[in-house]
């Protein structure tokens, strides 16, 4: 059983009532990040979330959108009082070059990010990588066409519970046989049609990942505002007659 919060359910454009990207995810095994926008630091207040005991930061690859609020979160959990007496280890992890990025926005100035009260690790996985995100949580990863650095993540609780997230990517057929049959295929769905780049999904080519994995329910986000005035779970039950459910902020859900 795990617990979805959808934090940002955006891009990097503005929007009025989508941050750019951020979920938080409660496991049967603690607590976790999937990616940390900007906004994230403050929505995880706003959505009364257990953040000074956040386990664990997943980042996807290294857009400023998925990004850009790791050092600020440091930075905070850096001075705040309610993390002063926390010792447990916060773990980040994400693909290669990750250590590199965490040292570049430390070495902007004299923030020394990494002295915290408590332990600091950064973790580099490889794309088709086995391991343990939280002790007894296994994780894999798949690289995407986004970025070179760029993964997707599956998560598989002991008692079965799994969950996809592909944060950005293009279309690849390896998508679907790495999401097959899982309780929640979170998937980007950045444009409705005739998008702009090979390196984002639109509507009918995320349906057809859906159609091909079987997924129990699938959450689409990363919405630009082209999505603005569509109703997108009606557009994809079009393509697909699964359960389909448009990403919006302070979204809940339940995972298995
Ligand atoms: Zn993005
Ligand atoms: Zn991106």
């Amino acid at each position: 059983m795990m617990k979805l919060v959808v934090l940002g359910s955006g891009t990097a454009v503005p929007h009025p009532q989508r941050a750019s990207t951020a979920h938080w995810l409660e496991t049967e095994r603690g607590s976790l990040l999937l990616d940390a926008s900007a906004p994230a630091v403050h929505r995880m207040a706003q959505e009364n979330l257990d953040w000074v005991n956040l386990d664990a930061i997943w980042i996807s690859h290294f857009h400023l959108d998925h990004v850009g609020g790791l050092a600020p979160l440091l930075f905070g959990t850096k001075h705040a009082p309610q993390t002063r007496s926390r010792r447990k280890p916060l773990n980040i992890f994400g693909g290669r070059g990750l250590k590199q990025l965490i040292s570049a926005f430390d070495e902007a100035n004299d923030y020394n990010l990494l002295k915290q009260p408590f332990p600091v690790e950064i973790q580099e996985v490889a794309p088709r990588a086995e391991f343990e995100i939280l002790s007894g949580l296994k994780a894999e990863t798949l690289s995407t066409p986004h970025t070179s650095e760029s993964l997707a993540l599956r998560l598989t609780e002991e008692g079965g519970t799994s969950l996809v997230y592909t944060s950005d990517t293009g279309y690849t057929d390896a998508l679907a046989k790495f999401a097959a049959g899982v309780d929640l295929l979170m998937m980007e769905c950045s444009f409705p049609r005739n998008k702009p780049v090979e390196t984002h999904l639109e509507l009918e080519h995320a349906m057809r990942v859906a159609r091909d994995a079987e997924p129990r329910r699938v959450l689409l986000g990363h919405l630009y505002p082209e999505w603005d005035g569509i109703d997108l779970a009606r557009e994809a039950k079009k393509l697909w007659p699964g359960e389909t459910i448009a990403a919006t902020d302070g979204l809940r859900l339940s995972v298995g």
